[in-house]
C-alpha cells in the first residue's frame, strides 16, 4: 500500500537490508571466479599443477560449453576427501592466515571447484595410488551427489558438463563455441610455455590441437610454434634482481605480431597479467619493433612467495608484486638486450617471418605439430574457399618422416602421392623443393656456425661483377667471411664493386647465375640480423624445381623422398602452403563410402 515509501502491497519494503540466501551468494561468488569455460579450464589445470602432475590432458567439446575434462597424473584426492572438493572454501592448500603469506600453490581459496559445481555438473574421479581403483563423485549444480568406483591409475580427472546451461544470462554473453575454444587454447598454450616441464595435450572436439613433450622451453616452443620460430628465439639473459630470477626467451625482430597475445609472463609458475610488467616490457621493445607490433616472448620469474600477493583478483590473474618496478626494469633490459637495442632503425622483415602468422582460428582447426613437427599453415584472406574448407575438415598430423609413394605429376605443377595409411597428397613441386633446399642450406649453415667447417663452393665458369651502393658495400664487407664459409665467395673489386666467384656446390641447377647472385646480394646487404636466413631463402627459391617443369618418375620419387624428411612440410620458406592432404577418413566422408 505505501508504494511511495518503497513498500509494496504489504510485503517487505524494498529498501530494507537482508542477508542473501546461501545459493545466491554462491552463484554470485561463482560468477567472479568462473566467467567462462576458459576460466574453469584454468582453475582445473592449476589444480593439476598444484597436485604435482607431470602430464595433463585437457579435452573440450564445443569450446568447453558442452564438456571440459582435465585429467592428470598428480597426487590424487583421498576417497574420504572427495565429498569436500566441491564445497565452498574447502582446500588442502591453506590452513591458517599465516599460510596465506607464503602460499606456494596456484590455488588456495578452495573456491574453484565449488564455483564450477554451482554452474555445471561436475564429476571428480581420483586415485591416490596405482592399485587401479579410483573413486568418483558427481555433483549436479551444487545439488545431489552420487559416488561410484571406477578403474584409474593415480591422478585425478575432473569432468565439467553443460557449464552455464542453467545460467542463460551468462551463457548469452559468451562467444561462439569457436571463440571460447580459442580462449581455452590460449590458457593452455600459456601454461605449456610457463611450465614446459609438464606435458600438456589439448583435444578439441576430438582433434589434438596442442601437445608439448614436457621437457624444455625450447621444445615446448617447437611443439607449439614450429621449428622456424624456435630457431628465431633468443634466450633472456638476466642476472638475479634482488633475489628474483628471470628466465625465458624472445623472438628476434623478424618475428612480430599485431597483438601481444604471444607475450606470456609467469610468476612462480603462474601465468599472470601484470600491467606494470607489460607496460615496461612494451617500452623496452617499442624502439626496436615496428609500431603496433609485438614479439613472441616467454618470461618466467621465480621470486620468493612472500613477495607476491595473488589474492587480489578473483581468478588470480592479476598479482601484486613487491619491487614491481625493479623487476619490470630488469625484464625490460633483458628483452631489449636480447632483441638488440643497438639498432633502432627500421625493422626488416625476414621473408619467412611473414608466413608465420598465427591466424587464431587456424591454430585451432589445424592442430599444432604432434611432437617436434613445425606444422603451421597460414590462413589466407577469404578463408571460406573450398580448399580451406577441405583443409579445415581434416586434421593434419603428419608423420615424420613422411613416406610418400609417387603416383604421378599433374600439369607439371603438383606431385600426387599416397601414404601407407591411405592418405592422398597433392604437393606443390616448386615449394616442396624449395623447402628441401632451404632446410639443407640451414643445416649447412648451422654446421658452419658450430664447427667452422666451410661448405664447398662451386666455382662459377665466369665470375660475376656486381656494383653496390657504398651503403650496401658497408653491409656486405663484414659478412664476406661468413658467406664464403657457406660457399658464396665475394671478392672486393675496388670501390663498392665485388666479384662473385662461387656458389654453394649443393645447388645443382642454377639456371640464371646473374639473377641468383642479385637476389642473394640483396639479402646479404639487408640490415637484419637474419640476413643469412634471407640468403638461404633466396638460394632455395632461385634454384628449386619450377612449376611447369616436367619431371621423370625417378625425379618425382627423389623429390618426394627428400620432402618426406623435412622438418616443416606444411610451408615453403616464404610461408606459403605447399601441400594438400586427403586422409582416408576424409575421402570416405566425401564419397560417403
Ligand atoms: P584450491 O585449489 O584453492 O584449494 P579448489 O576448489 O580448486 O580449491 O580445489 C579444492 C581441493 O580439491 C584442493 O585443495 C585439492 O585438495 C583438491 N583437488 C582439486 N583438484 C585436484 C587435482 N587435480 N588433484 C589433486 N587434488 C585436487
Ligand atoms: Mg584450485
Amino acid at each position: 500500500m505505501l508504494t511511495s515509501n518503497g513498500v509494496e502491497d504489504g510485503s517487505v519494503p524494498s529498501n530494507r537490508i537482508a542477508r542473501l540466501p546461501a545459493e545466491v551468494v554462491e552463484r554470485i561468488a561463482a560468477g567472479e571466479v568462473i566467467g567462462r569455460p576458459a576460466s574453469a579450464v584454468r582453475e582445473l589445470v592449476e589444480n593439476s599443477l598444484d597436485a604435482g602432475a607431470k602430464t595433463i590432458r585437457i579435452e573440450m567439446r564445443e569450446g568447453g560449453l558442452r564438456l571440459i575434462r582435465v585429467a592428470d597424473d598428480g597426487c590424487g584426492i583421498l576417497r574420504d576427501d572427495l565429498v569436500m572438493v566441491c564445497q565452498p572454501h574447502a582446500t588442502s592448500k591453506l590452513r591458517s592466515l599465516a599460510d596465506l603469506e607464503t602460499v606456494k600453490t596456484l590455488g588456495f581459496r578452495g573456491e574453484a571447484l565449488a564455483s564450477i559445481a554451482a554452474v555445471a555438473e561436475v564429476e571428480v574421479a581420483s586415485a591416490t595410488d596405482d592399485l587401479g581403483m579410483a573413486h568418483s563423485i558427481t555433483v549436479n549444480m551444487g545439488g545431489q551427489t552420487t559416488r561410484k568406483a571406477q578403474a584409474r591409475s593415480r591422478g585425478t580427472t575432473v569432468t565439467v558438463r553443460n557449464i552455464f546451461a542453467a545460467v542463460p544470462a551468462r551463457r548469452a554473453l559468451l562467444r561462439s563455441a569457436q571463440g571460447e575454444a580459442l580462449r581455452v587454447f590460449s590458457v593452455i598454450r600459456a601454461y605449456a610455455l610457463i611450465q614446459p616441464e609438464v606435458r600438456f595435450a589439448l583435444v578439441s572436439d576430438g582433434q589434438l590441437i596442442l601437445q608439448t613433450p614436457g621437457t624444455t622451453l625450447e621444445e615446448a616452443v617447437v611443439a607449439i610454434y614450429g621449428t622456424d620460430v624456435a630457431r628465431a628465439m633468443i634466450p633472456l639473459a638476466a642476472p638475479e634482481t634482488s633475489g628474483a630470477h628471470l628466465s625465458g626467451s624472445v623472438t628476434s625482430r623478424s618475428f612480430h605480431f599485431a597483438t601481444h597475445e604471444h607475450v606470456t609472463i609467469g610468476i612462480n609458475g603462474r601465468v599472470v597479467a601484470n600491467r606494470t610488467l607489460q607496460a615496461e616490457l612494451e617500452a623496452g621493445y617499442r624502439p626496436i619493433m615496428r609500431k603496433g607490433r609485438h614479439p613472441l616472448l616467454i618470461a618466467s620469474w621465480q621470486v620468493s612467495p612472500e613477495r607476491v600477493d595473488a589474492n587480489v583478483h578473483p581468478a588470480k590473474i592479476e598479482v601484486l608484486l613487491q619491487d614491481e618496478n625493479a623487476l619490470a626494469k630488469a625484464l625490460r633490459e633483458a628483452v631489449a638486450e636480447a632483441i638488440g637495442h643497438a639498432s633502432t632503425s627500421t625493422v626488416p622483415q625476414a621473408h619467412w617471418g611473414e608466413g608465420i602468422r598465427f591466424a587464431r582460428s587456424m591454430q585451432l582447426t589445424l592442430p599444432a605439430p604432434r611432437t617436434r613437427r613445425g606444422l603451421l599453415l597460414r590462413k589466407r584472406k577469404g578463408s571460406g574457399t573450398p580448399r580451406q574448407a577441405l583443409l579445415e575438415a581434416d586434421t593434419i598430423t603428419l608423420e615424420h618422416p613422411l613416406t610418400l609413394v609417387s603416383l604421378g605429376q599433374f600439369e607439371d605443377t603438383l606431385l600426387l602421392a599416397s601414404t601407407p595409411d591411405g592418405g592422398l597428397y597433392l604437393v606443390d613441386q616448386h615449394r616442396a623443393h624449395e623447402r628441401v633446399l632451404y632446410e639443407q642450406l640451414l643445416r649447412q649453415r648451422d654446421a658452419v656456425l658450430e664447427k667452422k667447417t666451410p661448405v664447398q663452393g662451386q666455382l662459377l665458369l665466369a665470375p660475376l661483377l656486381i656494383e653496390l651502393t657504398p651503403l650496401q658495400a658497408d653491409m656486405l664487407l663484414p659478412r664476406i667471411d661468413e658467406l664464403a664459409s657457406c660457399g658464396i665467395e665475394y671478392q672486393p673489386f675496388g670501390g663498392s664493386s665485388f666479384l662473385v666467384r662461387s656458389l654453394p656446390a649443393a645447388l645443382t641447377s642454377v639456371r640464371d647465375p646473374a639473377d641468383l647472385i642479385r637476389a642473394v646480394t640483396h639479402e646479404a646487404t639487408e640490415e637484419s640480423e637474419h640476413w643469412l636466413d634471407g640468403v638461404c631463402v633466396a638460394l632455395a627459391c632461385r634454384t628449386a624445381i619450377r612449376r611447369g617443369q616436367s619431371l621423370s618418375s625417378a625425379e618425382q620419387r627423389a623429390l618426394l623422398a627428400d620432402f618426406g624428411a623435412v622438418n616443416v612440410p606444411a610451408l615453403c620458406p616464404h610461408g606459403s602452403p605447399l601441400l594438400l592432404r586427403y586422409s582416408r577418413g576424409l575421402l570416405a566422408k566425401i564419397f560417403e563410402w
